[in-house]
């Protein structure tokens, strides 16, 4: 008789092996509590602790949000390996109804899954057969959506003594009794009725609860990171990124020095610096490292005029795990311009360097360098661009940029820059692999045109949807004059694509790379099986070769996929689960499937034998019949209130659309309610929010723009030509306005 592995993780080992004395069997097999009932879940999220984190998943679990402390997101199972592909098939397949995005790293524990989709919804489902345990929404205000910058996505919960922990939108920390998904308490983490939100994990370090935030896009957002009690909710410390207003003191040492990187009145924008991703707890030297995001506002001039490399922005922080008080730092992108974030996935490591192994971190942050830093002092080891890179021509022996001139944008000019703001890598989980000793990074080729235009009046209240003039960094003025980039490996303008990079982070190089058709595809994962596993925009879960970057399989799961897959064991058989779910930042404006189906969760395994749900016929929808009446001067307002308002979730008029609709395409019945589902927020429910600070004349011009452009597509007129036209109305609309002032 075998007693049932679940037991032993129920209890300290001497207990279990005095039950299995009293009860007569060997310890693996006295059975638990059945498979998904409360008990069994309370169980086994019971047994996840201190020990348990620190343990690196020997059971094949995947039990926190990067898969163990270390976060390398490397499975050392190997049941589904580079033989078998063909025997791989769906275990089952859930629609969850929504249709935003998925970003969500599933934990899997003891074959039940616990992850988070849309709007902070989360859920527990078996992983054996899909069907949900309990599900809880916690009631996330839908008219908010354009109040956070980049979807209603969530990237996952943290699994700690019984609960879960999950961070909401709209900025609240939960702990969610496991076995049956209610509130054992709630703390609001950031102040009300701001422009603060959260979508990353909580991860969870010695009984505390550290949650970051996001909204360095808007005002008065001043980045921080917080560590809860995890058993009352308690806080027990917070860490400001960027140091306040100098005359109500700074809250430690640490911000005074940074204060002194600062100049102007930056703390009334707030300053940024969001932690919106990368937390990562290092038990072996006590360190919690931080990836910080960008300044408010982007650009440099605008937020700290006379210069100065504004720590601790765009930068990896180490702090004390348990007081959370600064230990050390180091900066990627001084003074960043671009919205350079390094809230990018940071991977802790053990590499052989020049004959020592040294304990070291690895990130691959937006501005295109891959770093190697000793994670015990912050030194930088290496660092090497892992894609093109325009802004800057290499890194000094300290790591510091040589920047190129004009990556700035000060002369008045609009200079095409890459990376683009998307970053050459961003939240999309790259993976370590222990195997091949390599990196796979999901990138990005992508430049964006950057011009020191400032936005005024009340249009800045809302440029681009972020909350305030931030945005006064992109060039939207047509008339600006452009400085191309002419070197052959510079992106296109207007291109943007993707690559998943093999990088050796020894020796700093490329080892192959996979273009694709997107910038915009998943995280990834690697195995023991030899195998690197990622969905692409395309809808594919692909599975290639790690050490070659041969694609040896494909799966179809229709929409486009954000989500990095997971792979985990359960009953001593391997699964790999990945959540589909098209939208987040980019994937609100554009597609790359003809159709996107509602979020979804597909399960693999050996022998699987479910149908797939299949690809259905897509009539694309027409463009709009609707008659253009509108005059060249409205139409240029139109779209001088569309670049400030409505692009960063609608993306360009006439593109097809994303997550989000294409308004050249919408129904007369959207066209004759514009006016209420703009200004009046009919629509608010669906995430449409309302823009009261918008006239009728300006709703008639925004009208007038989406139809010229559906007149035009529709007639075919030439894309340059349509540009040119577009150019000539902004500037007559622009030469009204200021005449008007
Ligand atoms: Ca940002």
């Amino acid at each position: 008789m075998r007693c049932d592995i679940h037991f032993m993780k129920l209890r300290p080992f001497f207990l279990s092996v005095f039950l299995a004395g009293v009860l007569g069997c060997e310890p693996s097999t006295l059975s638990g509590p059945q498979k998904g009932s409360p008990a069994h879940l309370e169980a086994i999220l019971t047994a996840i602790d201190d020990r348990a984190l620190a343990s690196g998943n020997p059971d094949g679990d995947w039990i926190t949000y990067g898969q163990t402390y270390r976060e390398q997101r490397y499975s050392p199972l190997a049941k589904i390996n580079r033989s078998n592909l063909d025997e791989l098939g769906l275990a089952w397949h859930l629609e969850l109804g929504d249709r935003r995005g998925i970003q969500a790293t599933p934990l899997a524990i003891d074959g039940i899954l616990f992850f988070t989709a849309t709007w902070s919804v989360v859920y527990a489902v078996d992983a054996r057969t899909g069907s949900i345990l309990w599900s809880f929404d916690p009631q996330v205000d839908r008219s908010k959506a354009a109040d956070f910058c980049c979807g209603v996505v969530n990237r996952g919960l943290a699994a700690y003594r019984g609960a879960l922990f999950l961070g909401t939108l709209d900025g609240r920390l939960i702990s969610i009794d496991g076995a049956t998904g209610r509130v054992n308490w709630e703390q609001e983490t950031v102040p009300q009725d701001s422009n603060y939100s959260i979508t990353g994990a909580p991860r969870v370090v010695k009984g505390n609860v550290v949650i970051g935030n996001a909204g360095g896009e808007y005002q008065g957002v001043r980045g921080y990171v917080t560590a809860y009690d995890a058993a009352s909710g308690k806080e027990q410390w917070r860490f400001y990124t960027v140091p306040g207003n100098p005359e109500l003191g700074f809250e430690s040492e640490a911000l005074a020095l940074a204060a002194e990187t600062w100049t102007g009145s930056w703390w009334e924008q707030g300053g940024g610096g969001t932690v919106w991703d990368a937390i990562v707890y290092d038990p072996e030297l006590n360190l919690i490292y931080l990836g910080v995001g960008n300044g408010t506002h982007w650009n440099h001039q605008l937020r700290s005029p006379d210069g100065g490399d504004n720590l601790f922005l765009s930068s990896i922080v180490a702090l004390d795990a348990d007081t959370g008080a600064y230990r050390w730092h180091f900066q990627t992108t001084p003074g960043d311009s671009w919205d350079y974030t390094a809230t990018q996935h940071i991977v802790l490591a053990d590499l052989t360097i020049d004959g020592d192994l040294r304990k070291v971190l690895l990130q691959a942050p937006k501005n295109g360098f891959f770093y190697v830093l000793d994670r015990e002092t912050g030194e930088f080891l290496s660092g090497e661009k892992y894609t093109y890179v325009s802004w800057a021509h290499g890194l000094d022996a300290s790591g510091r940029p040589v920047e190129r001139q004009g990556a700035r944008y000060t002369d008045g000019r609009a200079h095409w820059v890459t990376p683009s703001s998307y970053g050459a890598h961003s939240w999309q989980p790259m993976s370590y692999s222990a195997r091949t000793g390599l990196v796979y990074i999901p990138a990005t080729r992508m430049a964006a045109p950057f011009a020191n235009t400032v936005i005024q009046g009340p249009e800045a209240v809302n440029a681009f949807g972020t909350g305030h003039e931030v945005m006064a960094s992109f060039a939207f003025d047509r008339a600006t004059e452009m400085v191309f980039d002419t070197h052959p490996d510079a992106p296109l303008p207007g291109s943007a694509t993707g690559e998943l990079i093999a990088y050796d982070p020894r020796e700093q190089r490329r080892v192959w790379t996979i273009p694709q058709v997107s910038q915009y595809n998943g995280g990834v994962v690697s195995t023991a099986g030899g195998l690197v596993l990622q969905g692409d925009a395309e809808g594919y879960l692909r599975f290639f070769d790690d050490e070659t970057g041969e694609e040896l399989h494909a799966l179809d799961v229709r929409s486009g996929v954000i989500a990095p897959p997971i792979t985990y064991l359960v009953d001593g058989e391997q699964y790999i689960t990945l959540l589909v779910g098209w939208g987040g930042g980019a994937g609100q404006t554009m597609k790359h499937v003809d159709k996107l189906y509602p979020g979804s969760v597909y399960t693999f395994k050996l022998g699987g034998t479910e149908a797939m749900p299949p690809r259905e016929d897509v009539i694309e929808r027409p463009l709009t019949s609707e008659a253009f009446t509108g005059m060249d001067v409205e139409v240029g307002h139109g779209y001088n209130l569309y670049m400030r308002n409505c692009i960063a979730c609608h993306g360009a008029v006439g593109s097809g659309g994303g997550a989000v609709p294409d308004l050249a395409r919408s129904s007369k019945t959207t066209y004759d309610n514009l006016e209420q589902i703009v200004v009046e927020g009919l629509l608010a429910p669906l995430g449409m929010p309302k823009h009261d600070h918008l006239t009728s004349e300006d709703i008639a011009a925004l009208r007038h723009y989406f139809l010229f452009i559906a007149d035009s597509l529709r007639s075919g007129m030439p894309v340059m030509e349509m540009e040119g036209r577009i150019t000539q109305m902004q500037q007559q609309a622009l030469k009204a306005q200021r005449q008007k002032l």
